[in-house]
């Protein structure tokens, strides 16, 4: 290791496209909108720029088409210092995209096109290959293929890397890879769907042993659950902790668990002890929770000690 960690991140690239108005267009209606935005997404690419900006040294696995989508995600990645040598252009299906309408309330309509995301074959995950098997830690979400992603977590198991599974969106099927990731890292909503359990109004605690045990049955070795503003819970290798919150205040949580999942992904593949693990990717969340937006939310290292300094720091002298 050169001194940086080496992270391997296969996922969706999506091109996304905001358009907002001031009410969402019922059916056969043509609304005009007041503005728009175009960035680069998809959980796999964000995940990649968070660990970038964090200081790892970072390789993008996924796919595109031959169009100006696919050269603008791509350019996106080597702005953010993301080798993009393991992104497959594939000359016979477009880019992925994600059109999203919002209203002055901020409710959304959302259409995901996956495309070249969801056909990811078994000749491109040989490419990917070489990527996978030398990297220190290997993440991975459900946004492609599923076949793509056992394939890609078998590389980084048969040469020992450290892999994370952060199963979103939660797709029936998908507990199958469970048993073959060091760690995986649902929210909520995929922590409920997974275990199938609902958390209700009951204690949080009651609620994370609950899902976190059938999480287990499941095959899940160690379980984190991404609790938003509650922080996360971890369980594994016979121990459990919740790790609270660092208090910020909150304007869009969008990309929040990308940046967790990120951190966490980093710090693991160092060997640090979960707890610290947590402290840091739980402050990845937080400070990218305090910001617009999902890659400009994004935080650097230095982001993230900033917060864990102020959050540290004793309370001022009162006398
Ligand atoms: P996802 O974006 O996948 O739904 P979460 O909303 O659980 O994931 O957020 C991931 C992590 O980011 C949380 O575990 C928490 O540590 C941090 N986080 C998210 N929202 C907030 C918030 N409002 N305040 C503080 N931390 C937050």
């Amino acid at each position: 290791m050169n001194g940086k960690v080496r992270v391997a991140v296969f996922g969706d690239l999506l091109y996304d496209c905001f358009a907002w108005a001031d009410h969402l267009p019922r059916v056969g209606e043509t609304v005009t909108g007041f503005r728009n935005g175009f960035f680069a997404g998809g959980k796999g690419g964000n995940q990649a720029v968070a660990a970038s900006r964090l200081g790892a040294e970072t390789s993008m696995l996924g796919k595109v088409g031959p169009d100006a989508h696919g050269e603008f995600l791509r350019t996106n990645l080597i702005y953010n210092h993301v080798d993009d040598a393991g992104v497959i252009i594939d000359p016979q299906i477009p880019t992925g995209t994600c059109c999203v309408h919002i209203d002055r309330q901020g409710h959304n309509a959302i259409v995901v096109v996956p495309l070249a995301n969801n056909s990811v074959s078994t000749a491109d995950t040989e490419k990917m290959r070489p990527f996978i098997q030398s990297a220190d830690v290997f993440l991975c979400q459900l946004q492609t293929n599923l076949d793509a992603v056992e394939r890609c977590m078998g590389f980084a198991r048969s040469v020992g890397a450290r892999i994370i599974l952060n199963p979103a969106p939660a797709k029936p099927g998908a507990e199958k890879f469970f048993a073959l990731a060091d760690f995986i890292t649902p929210n909520e909503t995929e922590a409920e769907f997974f275990s199938q359990t609902q958390r209700g109004k009951q204690p949080i605690m009651d609620w994370c042993r609950q899902a976190s045990a059938r999480l287990h049955e499941l095959g899940a070795k160690r379980v984190l659950l991404t609790l938003g503003e509650q922080g996360s819970y971890y369980s594994g290798d016979e121990e459990e902790y919740l790790c609270p919150p660092f208090r910020v205040d909150a304007v869009d949580s969008t990309a929040a668990g990308d940046a967790f999942n990120a951190a966490f992904a980093i710090m693991a593949a160092g060997g640090a002890p979960v707890r610290d693990v947590m402290r840091f990717a739980n402050a990845a969340g937080a400070v990218t929770a305090s910001r617009h937006g999902s890659q400009p939310s994004l935080p650097s290292r230095l982001d993230v000690e900033a917060l864990m300094a102020t959050a540290a720091a004793p309370a001022p002298d009162k006398r």
